[in-house]
Order: C-alpha cells, then structure tokens, then sequence
C-alpha cells in the first residue's frame, strides 16, 4: 500500500468515527476498530460509553478468560488509554493495576480510546498461548480474541455489545457471533453480555470458508492459510465424518444451531511452539502449524473432536464458577475431571464407537493416556489440582488431559458393569444437561451426590470419593476386566523394532525415509537400510502417512522372534528411482511393558456383551 492511498483511507475512516460520535449514547458498549489504520502494530479500540449512573468507573480488560486455566493480563497489552466526555474533553485515568483504569467524573464520560498491540508476536513475559491470543498482521489477517481487545466496566458486565470493524476491502469476519450488518468494508457484530462476548473470537481474511449442516446445525469454517496449503474445503470434508459421529453419539442432535470452527495456520513454528485450540460454546479458535494436509489430517480431527464436544461441558454442564465467571479475580471449579477430562475421552471414545479407530488403535490412545498420567504427581486429588490450577497446581494442569480423560473412562465402564449394559457416561451427560443446562449452574459442593442421585448407584459416590476426591490409582484393572480386556501395569515382554533406524519425513513431505541409519541393530543391518530409502510397504502392506502409526505398532506389538520383515522401500541408484525388497529376522530386546492391554481372547459371554456395549 503506498503513502497516498494510506491517506485516503484515513480521512474516510475519520470522517466516520466523527458521525459515529455524534449518535446518542445508549444503554450499550459501543466499539469502533478500523483494521485499515494498522500504526506500530497496533489497532486503536473507540468505546462509545453506555450511561455510567456512579462518579467514578472502572473500566477492566479481563486478567483471565474462560477455558485458558492460565493468567494472561489482556490490559498489558493496551496501550495510551485515555477518556472523554461527550465535548471531547479528557477526564482523568488513574492506572490501578495491569488490567484496570479508574476513570474520574465518569457521569460525564462519553468516549474511551486505547490501542491494542498484538499477542502473536509479542516479546513480552508470559507468552499467550495463541488459540487465546492476538494478531494484527496489517492487510492479511486479524485474529480478534475479543477479550483482548474490548472490556467492560466494573458491575456493568451484563449490558449489551456492539461491535463495528472498518476492513479492507474484500475481507470477511468468520464468528459465532451474530452479523447485524454487513458490507464491503464493514462488519458490525452484536452480542447479549459480555461473557456472551468474550466467548466468541473473530477472525478476518480474505475469506477460505465453507459451510456444513450436521444434524441441523450450520457449522462455518473458516481457514487462514497463508501459502495456502490448507483449504476450508479439506478440513470440513476430513471432520464432517468426525462430526456426524459426534452428533450421532449425542443422541442425533446438537445443542446449538450453529458454529464456528476458526483456523489460523503458522507457516513455520508458532511463537508458544505448541499447537492447540481454545474451546467456546459455539465455536472454537485453532493454532495449527500449515503442515502437508495428510500429516495434519488425524491432529485437525483429534483437536476438533475435542473442542466441538465442549458444547455438552462447559457449555450445558457447569459450576457458578463458570456461570459467573470473574474475570479479574477467578475461582476455579473442582471439576475439571468433567470439563477436560470428560470431553477428552469422549472424544476419542466415538472415534471407536464410530468405527474411526479398531480396538488396536484404542488401546494404544488409552496407553499413551496411562502413560503421560504417570508422569504427574500422584499424591494429589484431582479435585485439588482443579481448584488450584490456576497458581499451585498449575504444573500439573496437563494431567487433565490424561488422568481426566481415564476418569472418565472408568466412570464409563463402572456405569455399564453397574447397569449391566443399559446406562452409560453419554447418558449421564444428557441427564445432567436435563437437571442445568447453559442458564442454570450447579453448585461445585453437589455435583458428586447429584449424580449418584440420577445414577442411583452409590458405588459411584465411593468412587469419586476414593480416586477424584482422593488419591487411590484409578481401577483400571477392575473396570478393563468388566469387559473382557486385559491389564497389567508391568508386564514382561519382548520389543520388537523395524532395525533401530531413525525415520523422517521426505521433503515434499509425502512419506516416510530412513533419516538415521548410524546405529542399526543386527536385523538392520541384515535388511540393508539406506539413508533416503523411502518406505512403500511393510509385510505387503502399503504405507500412507495417515495410518503408517498405528500399522508400524500393530506389526510390532504382534511380532515373534524369527518373523520375517519385509519393507519394501523406494531407492535412487545412479539417479534412478528403483523398487526393492529389504528382508531381515526379527528378534525381541527383553522389556517391561508398561499398561499392557490386550482383549483377552478367554473373555467370559458377559464380558464380551459389556464390551460391545461400550463400543458399539
Ligand atoms: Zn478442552
């Protein structure tokens, strides 16, 4: 954009905030954002103030926001802020703390103005993890977590928001949030409170979306690809599966009519290094990094299925604490089990019960569970480690994930062993979505009696108590054996391995090389390894990136001493691209397996009934 044009834009842009300043004021939170006037990477914000009825106001940008389990401070990243009466005069700002500003004779306040600087890129302390995150990359792509760009005054939390955003030309604003008005250059959004706000980010681009109806709902994605690699298109063809099975395991309809899935892809590594997304009641906001499709394919379908299923818990399953979330100074509910731990296991739970994943597959996402579990503090409740996370326990926060996701499936097992089959998790979900709902809370002391109430077996109490209350291991054993699976949490075993060669992805990323052939094993070596060898088929069957995982762990989970391996690779000799078979006998490194679970093929009839229950 040259100089000149820039000038244009402003006084348009000018002659706009001049008229909008001339309305009356309202009983609303009028918000002005012109994403064409980018100045030292920062956007200005314009409040135009709903009646203030106090002499003094606070005005708070949240230091928390739902779902993040983290304390971010969003005022760090605001800037110059200053405010107004209705005949432009300045009133005085007092500074109280990161996030809040006392702003004196606030019976007279009209306006307030501040710039935002952007989170993706920021090099201050304590790094905002992206999906919760900002970005302002001038004329590309506005990522407007809305909690980091607008606030609220203290105890005015429940006044209506209206949102007007100034873009270039031909970009579009992808949300949950309803569209009150929209051209070619603007875009206004509405929005009941101000938790309704914060609970719905907004993205603008140049638009790659596309659209799916699943069980009735309309479900928007909305993809940035910079290199355009990954397509709006891709991504809802690779979750709609994914998406059907989740309706289907919800009983066939969704509680919401609509949502957004919100996609920002890193060209190379985000800043946080990580990967993810942050959940909301009707969309979800993504952090991925712009990988070959097929590599990111299970990831995008993995994370999706998590954040979607959100909209059963929090969202029509919560605490006070949530209900009415305090952005400044936060409690945090003792039932992160159920929000996290819960929606994780369900959502790869209907991957198998859809038939997504086999048994075998299953298996290994539990064990990886059991694995990373073991690696957290044993000696603290769970119960402990929700209301604490946000400062004591915050370096055991990532167990909700693992042990979380295995309370669940124990809740799961011990409800069909208790109900021989006829009640499960789904429906203890839809029973206690019944008894609240998105409007009514529960309170954080009565959720364990209320489900031993709706479930009527009081064995689940004692199990909340021994191992989410308390710190007893979790009955794995107990509840896998309920239905015909085996499990040990040492067993002594062989490990089998391909040579001990180091594998990588080619360069046009479409499949797998040797990458490290220095320290071959004796069947290596018998096989004949070279570096760039790209792998076609393994025991004659062929090798895909998608499932090349789970088949390299089936074949070695199931090997024996003396089984011939067979890898067909792909191999340039003398600039010539050539087939070959490499062969070599496999031979087991003792071991101790850890987690070792096995459908035991001695199941009793019962025991097989109860597992088709739960996975069928
Ligand atoms: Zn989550």
């Amino acid at each position: 954009m040259n100089p000149f044009f820039l000038k244009i834009l402003f006084s348009i842009g000018l002659i706009l905030l001049i008229n909008s300043a001339l309305q009356a004021q309202t009983n609303r939170y009028t918000f002005e954002v012109d994403l064409k006037k980018v100045k030292d990477d920062k956007l200005q914000v314009t409040l135009q103030t709903p009646t203030i009825p106090k002499s003094e106001i606070v005005y708070c940008l949240p230091k928390i926001v739902p779902g993040t389990y983290s304390i971010y401070d969003f005022g760090r990243f605001a800037t110059e802020f200053q405010a107004f009466d209705s005949k432009g005069k300045k009133l005085k700002v007092e500074q109280i703390d990161s996030n809040r500003w006392k702003i004196a004779k606030a019976d007279k306040l009209a306006k307030i103005q501040y710039w935002i600087e952007d989170t993706f890129d920021s090099e201050k302390d304590n790094f905002v993890f992206e999906p919760a995150g900002t970005n302002i990359e001038e004329g590309k792509n506005f990522v407007i977590n809305t909690f980091g760009f607008f606030g609220y005054f203290e105890g005015m939390k429940e006044l209506p928001y209206e949102l007007n955003f100034e873009k270039p030309t031909g970009f579009f604003g992808a949300s949950s949030l309803k569209n009150t008005k929209t051209t070619a250059t603007n875009d206004r959004f509405e929005s009941g409170t101000y938790m309704d706000l914060a609970d719905a980010p907004i993205m603008f681009n140049k638009p790659d979306t596309t659209t799916l109806i699943v069980g009735g709902a309309k479900i928007l994605i909305s993809v940035y690809s910079p290199n355009k690699v990954l397509s709006a298109k891709f991504v809802g063809e690779n979750i709609s599966t994914t998406l059907n099975a989740q309706k289907d395991y919800l009983g066939g309809k969704l509680p919401i009519d609509n949502y957004a899935f919100i996609i920002y892809l890193f060209p190379n590594m985000s800043k946080s290094g990580s990967l993810g997304a942050l959940e909301h009641s009707y969309s979800s906001m993504y952090s991925l990094p712009e990988a070959q499709p097929e590599y990111l394919t299970q990831v995008i379908r993995d994370v999706a299925a998590h954040e979607f299923f959100h909209i059963v818990t929090p969202l029509n399953i919560h605490s006070e604490e949530i209900h009415y979330f305090d952005f400044i100074e936060p409690k945090m509910s003792k039932h992160l089990w159920l929000y996290e731990g819960v929606t994780e296991y369900f959502a790869s739970h209907v991957q198998i019960k859809s038939g997504l994943y086999g048994l075998e597959k299953y298996i290994y996402v539990l064990k990886e569970k059991m694995n990373n579990a073991s690696n957290f503090r044993q000696d603290l409740t769970f119960t402990e480690l929700s209301s604490k996370c946000l400062k004591e326990t915050a370096d055991q926060y990532g167990n909700v994930y693992e042990k979380g996701a295995l309370i669940g499936l124990c809740l799961d097992l011990k409800l069909h062993k208790l109900s021989n089959g006829k009640y499960s998790l789904r429906q203890l979900m839809a029973d206690l979505s019944k008894e609240y709902g998105k409007e009514k809370p529960f309170k954080d002391e009565e959720l364990f009696d209320k489900i031993t109430k709706i479930t009527g077996f009081p064995e689940i109490r004692q199990f909340f108590a021994d191992h989410v209350e308390g710190t007893k291991p979790l009955p794995l054993k107990e509840v896998l054996g309920s239905v015909g699976i085996s499990f040990d949490e040492e067993k002594e075993s062989k490990r089998f391995g391909l040579g001990n060669i180091g594998l990588g992805m080619n360069e046009e990323k479409t499949g797998l090389i040797v990458s490290d052939n220095g320290e071959m094993d004796e069947m290596g070596k018998e096989m004949g390894y070279q570096i760039n060898d790209r792998l076609i088929k393994i025991n004659g069957k062929a090798l895909d990136l998608q499932t090349a995982q789970e088949m390299i762990v089936d074949i070695l989970q199931n090997a024996k001493d003396e089984d011939i391996l067979t890898v067909e690779v792909e191999r340039t000799v003398d600039g010539k691209k050539t087939q070959m078979e490499l062969k070599g006998k496999m031979k087991g490194v003792p071991d101790v397996e850890k987690f070792a679970m096995k459908a035991d093929p001695n199941a009793t009839s019962e025991q097989v009934a109860l597992r088709k229950a739960w996975l069928r």
